[in-house]
């Protein structure tokens, strides 16, 4: 299966641009939301977790309480790695058991594009790219995102700018992008470059 990857900073527009694909039959993995799913209650990795920090970082409900964890490993790289080397090869399975990747998980029916959709806010940060044959970029200017960002989560723009810091820049993330989708103009205009590159990728898995 060819897996396209769509990134852009928060607020940039990911899951709304997302949906927009998922209208024209493009089936679609959120990495944000995998990363969620496999600490949730009752999972492997969940249990390796509470093992090794103790049963303070999950709530009275016996799930991850994430700013008990976040506070344990802020200050201590080593618990850190600890957590990543666990999570990342986690996360990346399951991304590639949902992106229709492993020969057990064969595509349902219903979907009819040549291609899948990784969605994800760290897709060039992280080891994702590598999953990704092609990049899609959501680009909006910062003052929008922040915009965004503050009317959607209900932060602070300081909050918000922090955040954006601790991303790739605009200008790095662009330079990595195979097609740019621009979210700055009205939702009406995001659905016609969302045809256009959707066309553009469907006959790229007819040519070959
Ligand atoms: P991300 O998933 O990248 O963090 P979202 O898709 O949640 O971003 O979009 C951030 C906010 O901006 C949401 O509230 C969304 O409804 C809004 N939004 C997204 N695209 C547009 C657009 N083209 N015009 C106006 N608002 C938009």
């Amino acid at each position: 299966m060819r897996v396209i990857g769509l990134t852009g900073g928060i607020g940039s527009g990911k899951s709304t641009v997302a949906r927009l694909f998922e209208q024209q039959g493009v089936h679609t993995v959120d990495a944000d939301t995998v990363a969620r799913e496999v600490v949730e209650p009752g999972t492997p990795a969940l249990a390796e977790i509470a093992g090794h920090f103790g049963a303070d970082i999950l709530t009275s409900a016996g799930a991850l309480d994430r700013a008990a964890l976040r506070k344990v490993v802020f200050d201590a790289p080593a618990e850190r790695e600890w957590l990543e080397k666990l999570l990342h090869p986690v996360i990346r399975e399951e991304l590639m058991r949902q992106l229709w990747l492993t020969p057990s998980t064969p595509p349902p029916s219903g979907y009819s594009a040549g291609y899948v959709l990784l969605v994800s806010p760290l897709l060039l940060e992280t080891d994702q790219h590598q999953l990704v044959e092609r990049v899609i970029v959501i680009d909006v200017p910062v003052e929008t995102q922040i915009e965004r960002t503050m009317a959607r989560d209900d932060n602070d723009r300081a909050q918000v700018e922090r955040i954006i810091a601790a991303q790739i820049d605009r200008e790095k993330r662009l330079q990595s992008a195979d097609m740019v989708i621009d979210n700055s103009a009205p939702i009406e205009s995001i659905v016609e470059q969302v045809q256009e590159v959707h066309r553009k990728l469907s006959e790229l898995g007819a040519s070959e």
